[in-house]
């Protein structure tokens, strides 16, 4: 059967993008779709910034994968003239024994990474912007910073098609078919793209594309919020880390110092209601407001209220809330990789390097047994 391509990527947002960046770097023949036209405010990618942290509380068996992802950072951004990655340090703050600071603690100990740990006396002198309460520990990592994710698709967009791949914008793909030698990607124009592999990284539409994962993803609506602070100087990069705090009752809220030298962004972790993602309310009212006013209020000093500026975005949850990436096991020609949980970004080019691999060796050498596809589908492995 004639081939387009090698291997056909379907979404370029953050893992699609960076998967066709690494398989044009093995020179393997790649064509990218997307809906849109990446990088775009319709799916989970937006919103200036992204935290990356390498102390990891959500496991610490992330970590040789977060090692692998900054030095990718570093390699994507020496191909292109934009800082993709601002080295600040990261402040985990919550209680000594919650999950935040007992995992990330955990994951610094079991991966010998430079951290403090800090009491409230302590943390309070060198970062008094945040108001912290009896029973509060603070963890500060270096090894953290802020990603610009719009920033980091279009370099590994436009480092792809200086490789040779080629992409197609403003395309739908409609249906993924595979059989044991090919895969075949129809479009919604009538047309078709036909590979050897198929990765599909199509974000809070992965549901859609792959029917057999549609039972267990959830998409989840997400707002976050820029505000202005009465010092900048006080609030940029350079003093003031990106945070993740856990409140006394385990709710989780991040933030990103002033990198656009004005204001700082403040966000919730889950939270949100349930979305679909082509009938997504964008419309920010009272209630997505109210946290994160009343956390830059009483738990930030000198920040101003009302927010400046909201967007809405989407979170696609596994149930276990680790990332998805791999082979579906009964249709081993189409990869894929995403599962966002409100904490993939960072990871995107080691995830897309894992798809570029299994797409052309059918495997990879990095430890992803945790987040392979088969473990939501385990009926059908058996
Ligand atoms: C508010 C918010 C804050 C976050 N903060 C962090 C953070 O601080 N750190 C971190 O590491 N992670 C964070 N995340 C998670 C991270 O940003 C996302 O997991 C990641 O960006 C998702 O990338 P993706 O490639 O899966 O999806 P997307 O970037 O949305 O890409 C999916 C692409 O697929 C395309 N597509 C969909 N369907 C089709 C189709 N049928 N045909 C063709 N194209 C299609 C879409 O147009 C889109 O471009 C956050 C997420 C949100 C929402």
């Amino acid at each position: 059967m004639r081939r387009d391509a090698d291997v056909v990527v379907v979404g370029l947002g953050a893992m699609g993008s960076m998967a066709l960046w690494r398989l044009a770097e093995r020179g393997v023949a790649a064509i990218g779709v997307d809906r849109f036209d990446p990088p775009h405010d319709r799916g989970s990618s937006h919103g200036e910034s992204r935290l990356f942290r390498t102390a990891y509380a959500e496991g610490t068996s992330y970590v040789p994968l977060l090692r692998e992802a900054w030095r990718l950072w570093r390699e994507l951004e020496a191909s292109g003239d934009v800082e993709l990655l601002t080295q600040t340090g990261a402040l985990m703050v919550g209680p000594r024994d919650g999950v935040l600071i007992s995992g990330t603690l955990a994951s610094a100990r079991d991966h010998a990474l430079e951290h403090e740990l800090l009491d409230v006396r302590a943390a309070s002198l060198r970062w008094p912007q945040h108001v912290l309460v009896d029973g509060d520990h603070v963890l500060f990592e270096p090894m953290a910073g802020v990603l610009r994710p719009e920033a980091c698709i279009s370099t590994a967009l436009a480092r792809a098609r200086s490789l040779g791949a080629t992409t197609r914008t403003h395309t739908r793909a409609t249906v993924i078919e595979s059989d044991d030698d090919s895969t075949c990607v129809r479009l919604e124009d009538g047309s078709a793209i036909r590979a050897r592999h198929a990765i599909v990284a199509a974000g809070a539409w992965t549901g859609t594309l792959l029917p057999e994962l549609a039972p267990y993803l959830r998409v989840e609506r997400q707002t976050t919020a820029w505000f202005t602070v009465d010092d900048p100087r006080a609030f940029s990069p350079e003093r003031f880390p990106v945070f993740v705090r856990e409140l006394a009752d385990g709710r989780l809220r991040y933030g990103v110092p002033a990198i656009d030298g004005q204001t700082i962004k403040i966000a919730v972790h889950h939270e949100g209601a349930d979305a679909d993602p082509d009938d997504l309310d964008r419309t920010v009212v009272e209630r997505d407001v109210v946290p994160l006013e009343e956390y830059a209020t009483t738990m930030l000093r000198g920040v101003r209220v009302p927010a400046v500026r909201h967007i809405v975005c989407m979170y696609t949850n596994t149930p276990d809330e680790h990332l998805l990436v791999g082979p579906l096991p009964a249709r081993p020609r189409v990869t894929m990789a995403g599962g966002c949980t409100g904490h993939s970004f960072k990871f995107a080019p080691v995830l897309g390097d894992v798809a570029a691999d299994i797409a052309t060796h059918g495997t990879t050498e990095r430890d992803i047994a945790a987040l392979t596809v088969d473990r939501l589908l385990p009926e059908r492995v058996a």
